[in-house]
């Protein structure tokens, strides 16, 4: 993949900029292994999917986009210093849990429980 001269959230020139952030967002349909039967299993799968593809093929382009899309999206963006910062501030507010700098590969130690 190309790397983008600017930033992809404000547009500024990242060639002018000390650091740059490469931003991997993956949204994966997660499927649950243990909830396949040996009913799934002797099922027609080939058929079932032959069916499902002629489905798909008859919808519209932007329908069967946006099934993709459902199933699986990818996006990859180039971020300034300031917008990466913004970033990592709205994350951690966007999700419950948190996923913060613990597993990065700088910290050699897991952080200690104060007082446990
Ligand atoms: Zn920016």
């Amino acid at each position: 993949m190309a790397f983008g001269a600017n930033c992809d959230r404000c547009g500024c020139d990242l060639l002018g900029q000390d650091v740059r952030y490469k931003v991997s967002l993956d949204i994966t349909q997660a499927y649950d292994p243990m909830e396949i039967s040996s009913k799934d299993l002797r099922r027609d799968m080939r058929g079932e999917l032959e069916e499902m593809i002629k489905v798909l093929e008859a919808l519209p382009a932007a329908e069967t986009k946006r099934i993709e899309d459902e199933i699986y999206s990818s996006f990859c963006f180039d971020l300034c210093p300031a917008c990466a910062k913004m970033l990592r501030e709205d994350a951690k507010a966007f999700f419950r849990t948190r996923h913060d700098a613990r597993r990065s590969p700088l910290s050699e130690q897991p952080p200690g429980e104060p007082n446990n």
